[in-house]
């Protein structure tokens, strides 16, 4: 149950309130000021008591598990600000760089190109989980002074992923956005840890998650009180392996039916496929998603990782100039 403190309430008061509920079993978070959430097994017993105690406003019943995330919790989409930049409304969010910052230069390169054709936000990897030992693993901090540089020649909004909480508020600095990836999708800890920074994070979608356990890790960054939370799809693995993975864009609908969170999708990871990316992303567009997050690299033959799903900037430069044209037309 969501329960809105009146304004006037002071802390002793609500303090008293959350000690009596908890003394009932039930377990209170404080989202804001004026916000609590109370959830347990048996709360329905307590709701007379909860609408008439003395602080409280008014309460809204979330049958969803995911109470924060949930539609029923806020009804108006949620609009994240990045700066002088809005994601979730009407304007479409493109996201494109490299998979991996490899060098100075590949960077100061790729962004220069995107940069000219009006690309506000740069990705890349510095820390970077790949499934083998042996692979690139990123240039780590190295990557992140490199990023401190591009975004003061571009002014470009930085977006690259976190792999250990203890490198969240390091990375925060620079970083416009902090992307949790797939395989960190139910890291619990590092969850909670982005709840506690107030920087947009990019959560996408695990490769075995469910639309619910998805909604249910944002649960965790909101329940601790980051509501910057963006969702991304980019594929889950099915018994097909034609494509790298499956582009669920499913979740697209799903996601704006269920919650007020923006959800962008990821064409490079969710189909592997270089010449399947504008397909795919142009259709994640149309079913209704907020925004993109793309590959793109100067020389994709000769990249350390995703090579073979990294567009050219020219490719993205023509792809790039349709994503308007498909929002519009819908
Ligand atoms: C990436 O964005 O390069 C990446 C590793 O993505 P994912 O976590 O979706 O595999
Ligand atoms: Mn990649």
């Amino acid at each position: 149950m969501l329960v809105n403190i009146k304004k006037e309430a002071t802390q002793e008061t609500r303090n008293e309130f959350i000690k009596l509920m908890e003394s009932k079993n039930q377990y209170c978070r404080i989202i804001d000021n004026s916000k609590i959430l109370i959830s347990g097994e048996n709360i329905k017993q307590y709701i007379n008591e909860i609408e008439s105690a003395e602080i409280v406003d008014s309460t809204r019943i979330i049958n969803s598990k995911y109470k924060l995330a949930s539609k029923i919790a806020q009804r108006d989409n949620n609009i994240i600000n990045v700066g002088d930049l809005k994601i979730g409304g009407d304007d479409l969010t493109i996201i494109a760089g490299p998979c991996a910052v490899e060098s100075r230069q590949q960077l100061f390169d790729i962004a220069g190109e995107l940069h000219e054709m009006g690309v506000k936000y740069l990705r890349g990897g510095i820390y970077k989980p790949r499934s083998s030992p042996y692979s690139f693993q990123g240039l780590k901090e190295k990557g992140l002074e490199i990023f401190a540089d591009v975004k003061k020649e571009f002014g470009m909004k930085i977006v690259t992923e976190v792999v250990n909480p203890e490198k969240l508020q390091l990375v925060s600095e620079v970083a416009d956005i902090i992307q949790i990836g797939s395989r960190n999708m139910q890291n619990y800890q590092i969850l909670e840890e982005c709840g506690k920074l107030s920087t947009p994070i990019l959560l996408k979608r695990g490769m075995s998650a469910t639309i619910e356990d998805f909604l249910l890790s944002a649960e965790y960054i909101m329940s601790n009180g980051n509501r910057n939370v963006i969702l991304c799809e980019r594929g889950i693995r099915t018994f097909d392996n034609f494509t790298r993975n499956t582009l669920d864009l499913n979740a697209v609908p799903a996601i704006l039916q269920e919650s007020h969170l923006p959800i962008i999708v990821d064409p490079s990871h969710g189909t592997g496929i270089r010449s399947f990316v504008e397909p795919m992303g142009l259709a994640g567009i149309a079913c209704g998603a907020h925004g993109l997050i793309v590959e793109v690299h100067n020389k994709p033959e000769e990249a350390l990782s995703d090579g073979m799903q990294s567009l050219t900037p020219k490719q993205f430069k023509k792809f790039f100039n349709k994503i308007q044209a498909v929002k519009n037309a819908i």
